[in-house]
């Protein structure tokens, strides 16, 4: 009899995370059976799990989430472009010829939830990225890539943000402001918070001047995380304001069909997810 084939998503911590829900919910859409386990490994542990998981025959993928984005896409023997633009990575797949291949999904993820599900188009938009770690790093490259037509990075670190801004390179489109500068930078079209500021219990201070009079604003979290971001930007009048949660189905969605070569339907799977968080 064969075995299912194995898939997890490696955190710490771990225990809240949707990808096993997820993912098991895209394979019952194509009836495949697979395991999909949430692993807890602090950073010291982490090679050591990863290796221990892959060594098993059926391991074909796994996720990866905070804090190991890093660490997963240095010990990659491959990376996509996504995941070298990032220099992080969520996503390590087990090659035919046993290498790992690190991806990133992150960013085209975003993308896709503001365009597809939201009806946004991004063309033309002055958007403001606060934060410039591994998930602001891979929306960055997404955000200028869709048409945005300014992207001002911000960052409580300044030099992180400049080293993004020169990574891209368009000094005419992407540039970056101090945080201090917050209230003297005008107003955006798109706001994208991508700090943890909210996973770590932190508040932000941001001024409602931000926002131009058609904001959108985004916060990277879902969940709890999210509350206080988008409190912030319903209290300063955005059009719209979401969190992360459309993000995290759809790069979920890019990463299944990556290991089973089957585009999953993410639309019930999101809307499901909704539910249970109302
Ligand atoms: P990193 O640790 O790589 O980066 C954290 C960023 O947040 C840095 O820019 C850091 O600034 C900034 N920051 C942290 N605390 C504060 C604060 N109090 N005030 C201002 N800035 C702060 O994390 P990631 O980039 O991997 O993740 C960022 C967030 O995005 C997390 O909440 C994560 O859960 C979420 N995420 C959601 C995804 C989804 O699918 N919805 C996917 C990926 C991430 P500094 O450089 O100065 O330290």
């Amino acid at each position: 009899m064969s075995h299912p084939l194995n898939f997890a998503v490696f955190g710490h911590p771990i225990a809240h995370s949707l990808s096993p829900q997820i993912h098991q919910a895209f394979a019952r859409q194509f009836g495949i059976a697979l395991e999909y386990r949430a692993i807890d490994a602090a950073p010291e542990e982490f090679a050591d799990a990863v290796k221990r998981f892959f060594d098993g025959e059926d391991s074909r993928g796994a996720n990866v989430t905070l804090p190991h984005k890093s660490a997963a896409f240095a010990l990659a023997d491959e990376r996509t472009q996504a995941a070298t633009r990032a220099g992080t990575a969520n996503v390590l797949t087990h090659l035919a010829n046993g290498r790992l291949s690190a991806h990133n999904t992150d960013g085209a993820a975003l993308v896709r939830d503001l365009t597809d599900r939201h009806d946004l188009d991004l063309r033309g938009h002055d958007a403001l990225l606060l934060g410039a770690g591994g998930a602001a790093r891979a929306v960055a490259w997404s955000l200028f890539e869709a048409g945005v037509q300014t992207l001002t990075i911000v960052n409580r670190s300044p030099e992180a943000a400049d080293s993004l801004a020169d990574a891209i390179g368009e000094p005419a489109r992407v540039h970056t402001r101090y945080w201090e500068d917050l209230a003297n930078i005008g107003s955006f079209d798109l706001i994208v918070n991508a700090t943890s500021a909210g996973t770590l219990g932190q508040s932000l201070s941001l001024p409602f001047t931000l926002l131009g009079s058609r904001a959108t604003c985004y916060d990277l979290g879902y969940g709890k995380s999210a509350f206080g971001f988008v409190a912030w930007a319903r209290a300063a009048g955005a059009r719209y304001a979401y969190d992360g949660l459309g993000m995290l189905v759809e790069q979920a969605a890019d990463t299944f069909e990556l290991w089973h070569g089957k585009r999953p339907d993410s639309e019930p799977v999101y809307q499901a997810l909704r539910a249970q968080s109302s």
